[in-house]
């Protein structure tokens, strides 16, 4: 695309409440067909760009979504790379932290934005958060500057009049219009009357002009154990060393600790002979993990435990995916894992 030319957005609807309505059947809320939402935003039509869309089918809430909606997703953007300026996708709260994070990982050396937004109330309700959140995450995808590259060509969640990078975002609020926090990573931009970029943030890519790699491998072999005072041995013996999964998250406590116990580090053990890659994150919402602090973390890192630093529990989980799909060797997973590969990570 030549910069004379129009700018263009591609906005992809996959569901969610910004595009929902009240069955009255059934008295609850379901999707509704996207041409409404233009109808219910004609702010769309006032701006100097083209504004294409593309919907899902079926529509899902996004409780739905499943790794294939990712691949079809990232498929899409693939197929129209060349012919938008930035893209916007319009997803449910409940797992857009997933979906933005996954998406991250699957587009490498992106140079075009790519903005999940969503509401808390659907965008044909009075009070709604939809139409703001819409037309801000429109007007990001499309800024450029000076030398008409993109403003931010990275994945993103964009809500609340806060831009945050995709993989740093966690929904934390399942009322409020503030639903998601990037604890670990101030915003990339924040709109008031204009929209201000934190230009020193948001990544670029090495090249401008290569297409970026797509990945669309992804393996889904991972457990979660979250700890908790009173686990008990079989519980994390059925987590930590049940033969379907290739990879376990512990979510840890504070720094990365994890009880000290020889029952749960002999575990931890048998678990790593498997040939198994453990990583650890922790359960704060804000913070990293360090090893090096407590001896209850430090057994955890002498044992071979990678660390997931200030990971959210989101992109620990959709990195290992992508991870584990390219790769069959664990020693490469466990060096990917603490590598920062897209901003998900602060060493
Ligand atoms: N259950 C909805 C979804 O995630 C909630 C929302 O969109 O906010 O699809």
């Amino acid at each position: 695309m030549k910069h004379t030319e129009k700018s263009a957005i591609l906005l992809i609807y996959t569901g969610g409440t910004i595009g929902m309505k009240e069955d009255p059947v059934i008295l609850a809320l379901r999707p509704f067909d996207f041409s409404q939402i233009l109808e219910e935003v004609p702010e769309l039509g006032k701006f100097a760009y083209r504004v294409d869309s593309y919907t899902f089918d079926p529509l899902i809430d996004s409780s739905d979504v499943e790794p294939s909606l990712w691949k079809t997703l990232a498929a899409l953007i693939e197929e129209r790379y060349d012919d938008y300026d930035g893209f916007v996708v319009l997803h449910g709260t409940d797992t857009m932290a997933y979906s933005a994070s996954a998406l991250s990982f699957m587009i490498e050396g992106l140079t075009k934005p790519v903005i999940f937004t969503g509401s808390q109330l659907p965008i044909g309700m009075p009070r709604t958060d939809g139409k703001e959140n819409l037309i801000s995450a429109v007007e990001i995808a499309a800024a450029k500057d000076s030398e008409g590259h993109a403003r931010v060509p990275e994945v993103c969640i964009y809500f609340d009049n806060v831009l945050m990078r995709g993989n740093r975002t966690s929904k934390i609020n399942s009322d409020n219009f503030r639903a998601f926090r990037s604890e670990n990573l101030p915003p990339l931009a924040e709109a008031g009357i204009s929209i201000r970029y934190n230009s020193g943030l948001i990544r670029t890519p090495s090249s401008w002009d290569a297409r970026p790699v797509f990945h669309k491998e992804l393996d889904t072999r991972v457990a979660i154990l979250k700890m908790h005072p009173g686990i008990t041995p079989q519980v994390v013996r059925n987590i930590l060393c049940g033969p379907e999964s290739r990879a376990v998250i512990i979510e840890t406590y504070g720094a990365g600790n994890a009880p000290s116990k020889k029952w749960f580090l002999d575990l931890i053990l048998e678990a790593l002979e498997m040939g198994k890659v453990i990583l650890n994150v922790t359960q704060c919402l804000a913070g990293s993990v360090n090893m090096d602090i407590y001896a209850t973390g430090k057994c955890l890192k002498d044992a071979g435990v990678a660390s997931g630093y200030d990971s959210t529990t989101e992109s620990a989980l959709a990195k290992l995916f992508h991870l584990l799909g390219t790769s069959s060797d664990t020693d490469s997973v466990r060096k990917g894992l603490e590598s920062d590969l897209r901003g998900e990570i602060s060493k």
